[in-house]
């Protein structure tokens, strides 16, 4: 029997750990594969000593990789100094993270940001500005992912996700990906706003045609609907710009009314903003209509503020650009991979093969955390902080990796 072979089968029966797991966790993620230990950098380890290169990041949280010493240091300092007031205090961290997000986002004028603890979270505060407008009518895009509350399930396209939760929140629509006209037919004078991710990553890192966003302004100004973008997922760098509207071929110049963050923003320290830009927006949020405990947490936003700095000052924003760009490069020549997708740092990678499953499995063995994000395509969203070696060395190990998945899937087969 191949190693490979006692492996395959040492998942198959349970663990001691995965029954503990079991014992103690809500059933909602299935059957978790490693159980990890330390990280560092742009590797993690699990409890038997094996060191993984960590291309996924907690799903485009980890920024700064594990156990960056600007996160460290800041965490360090503010729970040792202040960790958590109320929204009756204010804190400098607070202050000064919004004034990043904003001052990043070369927000206008009257712009502000709320925030929150999730992707999540960040969407419901941007659902209940688009209902301040006296609108219901949400148009969203078939693909979309903006989370699992209540709320942001509605906005999300997945009948699956939806269903065992019916009856959702009303008044929301998805149209077809990729289709302007229907998007444009879709929004009318009851349209409070149109609500999508500038890239979908969810359903497989997918761009949107060229003249989206644009069509996606033009409309909402037409009717007087918001234009709210989830960069939960994008935002913070990720595609090589601080926020993939301001990306020069994804955002196309457009200004949205609003933007919603959370992933990559706290490096691993929970965190969600919505960004409400100008003051019209500001001000459709009156006091007292929304809140939160944790929002703004000193801990929360410091650690928000480490991850922005220190991406600032070690320029790792256009290091994003450029590293995508080489990996994509070199991506494109293997024959395993079909088509490479997305930007910056956010890739999909469609296997010629499909098995995208099969083929998370085997890279997992040989060392490399990615995510088969869907049936056919493998996603990666490494730390920003990963080395090109790093990056490179997964790209030279795939084909490999696609044989080994080639290999265990067809004698799993003659198994059975
Ligand atoms: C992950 C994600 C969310 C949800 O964020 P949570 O922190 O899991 O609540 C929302 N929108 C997008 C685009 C995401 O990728």
């Amino acid at each position: 029997m191949s190693c490979t072979a006692t492996a395959r089968s040492a998942e198959a029966a349970e663990t001691a750990w995965q029954a503990e797991y079991h014992d103690a966790l809500m059933p909602v993620f299935g059957t978790p594969q490693r159980l990890l230990v330390r990280g560092q950098g742009s590797h993690v380890w699990d409890a038997d000593g094996n060191r993984y290169l960590d291309l996924l990041s907690g799903i485009a949280v980890n920024a700064l990789g594990h156990a960056h010493p600007a996160i460290v240091e800041a965490v360090t300092e503010q729970i040792s100094t202040l960790g958590h007031i109320s929204n009756f205090f204010a804190s400098r961290p607070q202050i000064e993270a919004a004034s990043e997000v904003l001052a990043l986002a070369k927000a206008p004028e009257g712009s502000t940001v709320f925030f929150s603890n999730s992707g999540a979270e960040a969407n419901e505060a941007a659902l209940k500005i688009t209902r301040r407008t006296g609108r219901s009518k949400i148009v969203c895009v078939e693909g979309s992912f903006h989370g699992r509350t209540m709320g942001a399930l509605a906005l999300t396209s997945k009948a699956a996700y939806r269903a065992p939760f019916e009856p959702g929140v009303p008044g929301v629509v998805h149209v077809p990906f990729g289709d302007e006209a229907a998007l444009r037919a879709a929004v009318d004078s009851d349209t409070a706003a149109v609500f999508f991710e500038p890239v979908q990553g969810e359903s497989g890192v997918r761009r949107h045609p060229q003249g989206y966003l644009t069509a996606a302004r033009e409309a909402t100004s037409a009717v007087g609907a918001l234009l709210v973008l989830d960069e939960v997922q994008t935002g913070v760098g990720r595609t090589g710009a601080w926020f993939a509207f301001q990306h020069p071929e994804i955002g196309e110049g457009v200004s949205p009314d609003v933007i919603t963050l959370a992933k990559g923003l706290g490096g691993g320290m929970p965190i969600g903003a919505t960004v409400a830009f100008g003051a019209d927006v500001t001000k459709l949020l009156q006091a007292g209509q929304h809140g939160s405990t944790f929002s703004g947490n000193p801990l929360a936003t410091a650690a928000a503020l480490a991850v922005l700095r220190t991406l600032g000052q070690e320029g790792l924003v256009d290091r994003a650009a450029q590293l995508g760009a080489s990996a994509r490069d070199a991506l494109t020549g293997l024959d395993e991979v079909s088509e490479v997708t997305g930007a910056g740092l956010l890739l999909g990678l469609e296997l010629s093969d499909g098995q995208a499953k099969a083929v998370a499995a085997a890279a997992l063995e040989a060392g490399y955390i990615v995510n088969p994000v869907t049936e056919t395509r493998l996603r990666l969203a490494p730390p920003l902080i990963v080395t090109e070696d790093e990056l490179l060395g997964f790209v030279r190990a795939l084909p490999g990796i696609v044989a080994d998945a080639a290999a265990q899937t067809a004698s799993a087969e003659g198994a059975s």
